[in-house]
């Protein structure tokens, strides 16, 4: 089969690979259909993900029809059409009990690695590094998809590729990222970051009772978009004094919570084992933070900072005086996908929600590099690329 491969920094193809296999008795073999690029995926491109290798197979945002399935996959049919949740998760464990998904302790294979960064293991991931289990992802024609009894839902036949695919990852992390808020009728929440999931956290605000959305980037085209799309207020950071103009705008107080999505999404990028390879990685450590320490200053006193953003290891000059001074609750975590694809789904059918409104490029699977080099570059407003195999 075709699949894009990562190749090195900045270097993605699309190579022949083997076909993937039923390896397990819960594993589902999914025919993709849609498939797009996460801003998640730029750290793998840009070579900040530790433990890739030549050859890997990317991707985490795919749909498609089951193909093949295991004998222990019961709820699941040869021809359904599904969406696959990015953590892989086996619905069993005491974390999944929790519908803590991305938390799975069973779906890791190389869990050593991510302890020594972090403590404890988050599920695996496809096609996100050896650090998050070495599973292929689905910038592909096929994709083995685990736990196919937990991961994938089917989706109805009325509902087109483009309305559905997102409940893979970023719609529910854009909405996780909202719901953390504890979000009130009347509350006033900024978002840092106009990428695709800062728009769903827009769009989610909105839907959890925000009376106003303040939506804060760079780029004329993404302000446009969650002005038009998620119905935000917009401010550009390059042209306006940010601190200000939110003090301004909420009669002296700020936001009620603030959301950083600068991060685009959240998923882990493992850092290296040692500190001394975060130290190579300062640039990734050093633009983040600045949204972070933004929003945790500019957030109310007793508000909520909610962090959709990824970070991967240490920050430095965390604000933790105002926290501490001002009793603001820090939230954060990587999407628990599977607990929001039903009510979400739910959403897009009664016709509250209509995700596709962030898609800015359909390109072919064959494409995919030109895909890559352009939402890397920002060319051409791109926000969103969607491949078809
Ligand atoms: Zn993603
Ligand atoms: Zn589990």
């Amino acid at each position: 089969m075709k699949a894009t491969c990562w190749m090195g920094l900045r270097d993605v193809q699309v190579r022949n690979v083997p076909d993937p296999k039923i390896l397990n008795s819960r594993d589902a073999i999914v025919k993709i259909t849609s498939t797009a690029i996460c801003g998640s995926d730029l750290h793998l491109y840009n070579g900040f993900i530790p433990s890739m290798r030549k050859g890997d197979v990317v991707g985490h945002e795919f749909m498609g029809e089951v193909v093949e399935l295991g004998r222990d996959v019961h709820n699941l049919e040869i021809g359904d059409r599904v969406v696959v949740p990015f953590p892989i998760a086996c619905g069993r464990c005491e974390q999944c009990s929790r519908e803590m998904y991305s938390l799975c302790e069973n779906s890791n294979p190389n869990a050593w690695m991510a302890e020594k960064m972090w403590g404890y293991s988050p599920c695996g991931v496809f096609g996100y590094s050896h650090l998050l289990g070495g599973y292929a992802g689905g910038q592909s024609e096929y994709a083995r998809v685990p736990f196919a009894d937990v991961g994938p839902i089917k989706v109805p036949e009325e509902l087109e590729d483009d309305q559905v695919l997102f409940l893979s990852d970023i719609l529910p992390t854009g909405y996780m990222a909202a719901e953390m808020c504890g979000i009130e009728p009347g509350d006033v929440v900024a978002v840092w970051g106009c990428g695709p999931v800062g728009q769903f956290a827009i769009k989610s605000a909105y839907l959890l009772g925000a009376e106003r959305v303040i939506a804060i980037d760079r780029f004329d085209y993404r302000l446009e978009v969650a002005r038009r799309g998620g119905g935000a207020e917009t401010l550009n950071y390059e042209e306006t004094n940010i601190p200000e103009a939110l003090e301004e705008m909420t009669g002296g107080r700020g936001p009620d919570h603030c959301i950083d999505a600068v991060g685009m999404e959240g998923h882990a990028p493992g850092v290296a084992f040692a500190y001394d390879k975060l130290k190579t990685n300062l640039f990734m450590e050093t633009d983040r933070p600045v949204a972070l320490r933004q929003a945790i200053l500019a957030c109310r006193s007793g508000g909520t900072v909610s962090v959709a953003g990824v970070y991967g290891g240490f920050i430095d000059k965390f604000p933790m005086g105002a926290i501490v001074n001002r009793s603001l609750t820090i939230r954060s975590g990587q999407c628990h996908v599977q607990r929001y694809m039903r009510p979400l789904l739910e959403h897009i059918r009664a016709g509250d929600l209509d995700p596709s409104y962030i898609i800015s490029h359909h390109l072919k699977l064959s494409e995919a590099a030109d895909g890559y080099d352009m939402f890397f570059k920002k060319q051409d407003a791109c926000l969103k690329v969607v491949l078809h195999p």
